[in-house]
């Protein structure tokens, strides 16, 4: 057996180990077909039944009725849903609001004004998005069309702890990054999306999920591939879906299933994340996190220390001691830790061992 890394990869991220090895299993033969799953048609009934039992599992697990939601399965990344939203779903006569709680959010935000009126309902850029503005206040003008909110924030390490009220515009949701890792009343929400590559498998695959209702409003002024309506109308098998990334997916969800679903796999997620923001809250000040406490994500953690020097000495121990993936983005620098779902607790618990002798070595 190969070494396997603590794996704290921002995304693409750790995978559960049991999944990929089911995979390599299945890879040559899928399932005694005597062809790879890569070698078959979307048309075959064993994809097709795959594509739909992995359609239910996730509106199952993310606890949304199947009368009132479609689930599509896209290509194109998170970054593409930040162009289709608006391209379904501002028309020309109405605003779409965003809130900007990072440089996701905020490219979500630019993509829009490329197509439509925008505006900003609230924003923590002027803090460097150290923090998750307040809506209690906001007032959305009456002809908008949706509220956008990325709702943990990958980069900077921040996330809504609850879904705010903002009245009764439809709400969107960002939740590439904290899809299934905590339980929350995703009825509130018109519309969610999500690249796969954090929470839910490999990269390849983005699920949307919109309500049933909410899609019979689209756009049909768009060309056809751009609209969430083709690919509900034929249970996005329209054209080549990525079926390998849907089946990676399929097992990713059965994992989580089995861990007990999201309500279970968010008291393991505080627990982990706890390990680590215990030692920096513990270190006085030799690891300072970045974000608000009580805005911070159990999915991304995020911290700086004393000098550049000190992080890349950090950085170079951590990976001689068999952790990958905790260089902070490049945009922000510093540390980061994503501990998604599939990230197991020994790995947080290894690295909060690793940081408490750091600190101690060098504080
Ligand atoms: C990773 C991420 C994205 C970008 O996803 P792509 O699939 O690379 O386009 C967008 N939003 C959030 C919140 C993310 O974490």
């Amino acid at each position: 057996m190969t070494k396997r890394l603590y794996n704290f990869n921002p995304g693409p991220a750790a995978l559960p180990l049991e999944v990929l090895e089911e995979a390599q299993e299945t890879f040559v033969d899928f399932q005694g077909t005597g062809i790879s799953l890569l070698e078959m048609s979307h048309r075959s009934r064993g994809v097709e039944q795959l594509n739909q039992e992995t359609q239910q599992l996730l509106l199952h697990l993310l606890n949304l009725p199947t009368s009132d939601y479609e689930v599509l399965f896209m290509g194109g990344g998170a970054s593409t849903q930040f162009a289709l939203l608006p391209m379904n779903f501002l028309p020309a006569n109405q605003t779409a609001h965003y809130v900007l709680t990072g440089s996701f959010a905020e490219k979500a935000y630019k993509e829009a004004a490329y197509l439509g009126k925008t505006q900003i309902a609230a924003s923590s850029k002027d803090q460097n998005w150290q923090y998750i503005p307040d809506l209690h206040e906001t007032e959305l003008t009456a002809d908008a069309a949706y509220l956008h909110l990325t709702l943990n924030n990958t980069i900077e390490g921040s996330r809504f702890q609850q879904i705010p009220e903002v009245g009764s515009t439809p709400l969107v949701a960002d939740m590439t990054s904290d899809i299934l890792s905590r339980q929350l009343d995703l009825e509130r929400f018109s519309m969610i999306y999500a690249g796969a590559q954090k929470n839910l498998g490999p990269a390849g695959v983005t699920v949307a999920i919109v309500r049933k209702t909410w899609l019979q409003q689209a756009s049909t002024q768009i060309p056809e591939i751009m609209r969430y309506e083709t690919f509900a109308k034929h249970q996005s098998l329209y054209n080549t879906p990525p079926v390998h990334a849907i089946y990676m997916m399929n097992l990713v969800l059965k994992w989580t299933l089995q861990q007990g679903g999201a309500a279970s796999l968010e008291l393991q997620n505080k627990h982990k994340a706890k390990l680590i923001y215990d030692i920096i809250d513990g270190t006085s000040g030799f690891y300072q996190g970045l974000i608000a406490h009580k805005d911070r994500s159990d999915m991304n953690i995020t911290w700086r220390m004393s000098s550049e020097q000190i992080e890349k000495a950090f950085i170079q121990e951590s990976r001689e001691n068999g952790f990958e993936g905790l260089a902070g983005h490049r945009s922000v620098g510093g540390m980061r830790a994503s501990a998604y779902n599939a990230v197991p607790l020994e790995a947080c618990q290894a690295l909060a061992d690793f940081m408490k002798a750091f600190a101690r070595k060098y504080g």
